[in-house]
């Protein structure tokens, strides 16, 4: 630690950590647990979105496996060239929407890498069971594209046919080489081809998309948590969202789920609670026919509006939740009428990096005289409001995705289920202390993630049982103390 912090440049503390990684991983893994929220920042988000657009440059070995359209007809012989063979979980992206900096094409597999490092540091997963893959069919990245230093394909990106035959020689590649168990994460695929490849796959894989799935998970139990405290139930809310693609469709999905459950009403009656307002303004009936398919859950009888702050004062939202990747857009007008509408308005602004977020902590505070309950995706420092700290929480996928993967592993799950993901959202609900709550936390803190992973495993794990859906027979009698011994740790041998 004393080596990393002489670097002030946090693209060069990443650099460090990722040579850590190579030469001495068990070293890394002490590291990045002990000091989880110093470091969490730089091998992920922000950092590594940084590390991603100058990936080229900042090169050394290869850190996960590339697979290129020009090892069409050959990907089960690229699987076997990976020097390990019992691959637990799969980290994969084809680089188009890297975090919010859009398409980086090969320079994305920072992110598989990153997040894949999380699955062990946060969930325990062993670092030989994880594979980090980066799917090469080429950028439109037009800067990448004649930079001397890009590392992959120069050529525009395959799309319909050429793209789907590929990635289903992958898909089919990876189950017959680790067989039906392995889990495969979808990350950072542009949402065209996110909602597809997770509605194709589905049925046949254990696939998971952390864009839609996790975010959705997150967000829900940070809701969760906040209504525990303030009162009332899911189904008494009104939701808004700015924002109707991966996460803001998906969150509004396990919500609407998780509220027909709750009231017993089936899931189309509580979808109409939820609005969302895209680029072209609140999503209505009188949109239908040019809307994208999975917004049309979403399209409900109203005139049409075009700003935020109308829909605002016209759907009377008790929450309201960014999800647009564009900064700015809750603005004092919107946080006013949120609260004069509510007595605790909740405002989620969940959109990264911390540039883009809809509105700051500070902005929400203040403007709702400090009564918001306020998340966001990125990092805020705390805010001192007429003598009170306020903490906002950060609306973080690392709560779910680590434990989540660890509980269909340790179960032996073949595929994910959407009541996973509800018993997730709950498990970490559960970990919000009113201790947390008074400082304005909807998160616990991540200094105890490895506790609240092995929950959240559990819960999961449990919840596949269940289902009918885990294979590994008989269901240990005590969950959480199986997910802790499932886990890896870092630590060293003693030989004396
Ligand atoms: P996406 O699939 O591209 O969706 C973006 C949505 O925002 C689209 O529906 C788009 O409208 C809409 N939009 C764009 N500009 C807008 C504007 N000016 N006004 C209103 N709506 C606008 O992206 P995504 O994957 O959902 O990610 C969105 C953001 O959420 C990113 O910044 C990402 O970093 C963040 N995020 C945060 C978390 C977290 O906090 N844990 C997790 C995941 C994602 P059209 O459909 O009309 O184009
Ligand atoms: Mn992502």
């Amino acid at each position: 630690m004393h080596n990393l912090r002489q670097y002030q440049v946090p693209l060069q503390k990443y650099m460090a950590m990722m040579d850590l990684q190579e030469t001495s991983e068990r070293l890394f893994y002490k590291l990045l647990i002990d000091h989880v929220e110093e470091l969490l920042p730089v091998v992920y988000t922000p950092t590594v979105g940084e590390a991603c657009q100058k990936y080229g440059s900042i090169f050394r070995r290869p850190q996960g496996l590339f697979i290129s359209l020009k090892e069409k007809g050959k990907i089960l012989e690229v699987l076997k060239n990976w020097p390990q063979r019992n691959i637990q979980v799969i980290v994969v992206t084809d680089g188009e929407r890297i975090l919010g900096l859009g398409d980086l094409g090969c320079q994305g597999m920072g992110i598989p890498v990153g997040k894949l490092s999380l699955y062990t540091a946060l969930g325990g997963v062993r670092p030989s069971a994880c594979l980090p893959v980066t799917i090469d069919v080429g950028t439109n990245n037009e800067n990448l594209l004649k930079d001397e230093f890009y590392i992959g394909l120069r050529q525009r990106r395959a799309t319909g046919e050429e793209y789907a035959e590929f990635l289903h020689e992958f898909m089919t590649a990876v189950k017959q080489i680790y067989g039906e168990k392995v889990l495969i994460q979808f990350e950072d695929f542009a949402n065209h081809n996110a909602f597809e490849l997770l509605e194709k796959y589905g049925t046949t894989h254990l696939v998971f998309n952390d864009d839609i799935q996790g975010t959705a998970s997150v967000v829900l139990a940070g809701l969760i948590a906040a209504l525990k405290f303030v009162g009332g139930t899911l189904a008494d809310q009104r939701f808004l969202f700015l924002g109707a693609g991966e996460a803001g469709t998906g969150i509004a999905e396990l919500m609407a789920l998780e509220m027909s459950k709750q009231t017993n009403v089936p899931v189309e009656e509580a979808r109409k609670k939820i609005w969302l307002v895209d680029s072209k303004g609140l999503i209505v009936n009188s949109r239908w026919e040019s809307l994208q398919h999975f917004k049309k859950p979403w399209a409900h009888e109203h005139e049409p509006i075009n700003e935020l702050v109308d829909a605002v004062k016209a759907i009377k939202p008790t929450v309201l939740i960014g999800t647009s990747g564009v900064g700015r857009t809750f603005t004092k007008d919107v946080v006013e009428a949120m609260a004069a509408l509510n007595d605790k308005p909740i405002i989620l602004s969940l959109s990264n990096p911390t540039s883009q977020s809809e509105c700051t902590a500070e902005e929400a505070y203040k403007w709702s005289q400090g009564r918001a309950i306020y998340a966001s995706g990125s990092p805020f420092a705390p805010i001192e409001y007429e003598g009170k700290t306020l903490v906002p929480g950060q609306a973080n996928n690392a709560y779910i995705f680590p434990g989540l993967g660890l509980g269909l592993i340790m179960s032996g799950a073949i595929r994910v289920h959407n009541d996973m993901l509800l018993a997730a959202s709950e498990a970490l609900a559960a970990q919000v202390t009113w201790e947390n709550f008074d400082k304005g936390l909807i998160y616990p803190p991540f200094t105890n993630i490895r506790k609240i992973s092995a929950q959240i495993a559990a819960d999961v794990a449990a919840k596949a049982y269940e289902l009918g859906l885990a294979t590994r027979l008989p269901q240990p009698k005590d969950l959480v103390k199986y997910a802790e011994s499932c886990m890896y740790s870092p630590t060293y041998r003693c030989y004396r």
